[in-house]
């Protein structure tokens, strides 16, 4: 289905962007691999997507906190893919305290990598997109880009920030076939919640299940973590024709967190 197309995930070293690279990968699609993780890990990830699915696939470890990074990280898309035809802006981190006890550095971390990365990295990819008369571009919302938790001041600005980003990409390339939406699952079980779950087991003096059960699955009333797989399927569809006219939406994935 995505054959000759580019994609570029960030993020992907782990979790939901690994997943969605893979799928991307399994759709045909030529695929950059970003984020940070052991150098031999990833070059297995990078070097099974081209065994697996016999497409190109590349890695950068830029530092999207780093505007330099970003802008190399894209021109080595460029060299290596022409451009970018698909951007998943994925990569994220999380930080929980009160706002009042909130670490000035953590804010400023959360709010560079999980929103001003992604108009870097949109603004250096529309020029291509727009010139093909086609392009995707999946932002990585939350449940927390509708709805506030206590606690997750940096998170929430930035999910909501990103919301806004993605509708306004959206009408800027409404009229060049470029697509933009703001994906927003519930609870993952991913290596960015497991930290959360292991964090609120000592802090609260409960054993690992009882955090997943009455404190992390209370809000999502399916009681099941959404799996990596099904978002990864859903960036698939998003991708393809089916995917044509939906454009500048806040499409939850969250077993119906956001619907109480
Ligand atoms: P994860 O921790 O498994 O993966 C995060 C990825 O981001 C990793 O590849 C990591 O190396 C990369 N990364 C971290 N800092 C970076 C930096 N400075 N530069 C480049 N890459 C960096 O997390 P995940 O759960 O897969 O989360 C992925 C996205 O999904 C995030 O945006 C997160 O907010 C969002 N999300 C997660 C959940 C969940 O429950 N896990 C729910 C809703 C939304």
């Amino acid at each position: 289905m995505l054959k000759g197309k580019a994609a570029l995930v960030t993020g992907s070293t782990s979790g939901i962007g690994k997943a969605i690279a893979t799928r991307l990968a399994a759709e045909g699609a030529n695929v950059m691999l970003n984020g940070f993780g052991d150098a031999k890990e990833v070059e297995a990830l990078r070097a099974g997507l081209e065994r697996d699915h016999k497409v190109t696939a590349a890695y950068s470890g830029a530092d999207l906190t780093r505007t330099d990074d970003i802008a190399q990280m894209m021109d080595q898309a460029k060299a290596a893919f022409g451009g970018v035809d698909i951007l998943v802006n994925n990569a994220g981190v999380q930080h929980v305290a009160p706002i009042e006890e909130f670490p000035v550095a953590k804010w400023d971390l959360i709010i560079a990598l999980n929103l001003t990365s992604a108009f870097h990295t949109t603004r250096l990819a529309l020029p291509f997109m727009k010139s093909r008369k086609w392009g995707r571009i999946l932002n990585m919302g939350s449940a927390h880009a509708k709805v506030a938790s206590p606690f997750k001041s940096a998170y929430v600005a930035a999910k909501h920030g990103l919301s806004g980003l993605t509708k306004t990409t959206a009408l800027e390339g409404a009229e060049y076939g470029v697509r933009a939406n703001l994906i927003c699952p519930g609870y993952v079980h991913t290596p960015l919640v497991d930290g959360q779950i292991g964090d609120t087991a000592k802090a609260r003096g409960l054993s690992r299940d009882d955090v997943i059960k009455n404190v992390i699955l209370a809000a999502q009333p399916t009681k099941e973590f959404v799996t990596v797989e099904q978002i990864a399927g859903f960036a698939a569809f998003l991708c393809s024709p089916s995917g044509d006219a939906i454009n500048g939406a806040e499409l939850s994935i969250d077993g119906g967190w956001t619907a109480q």
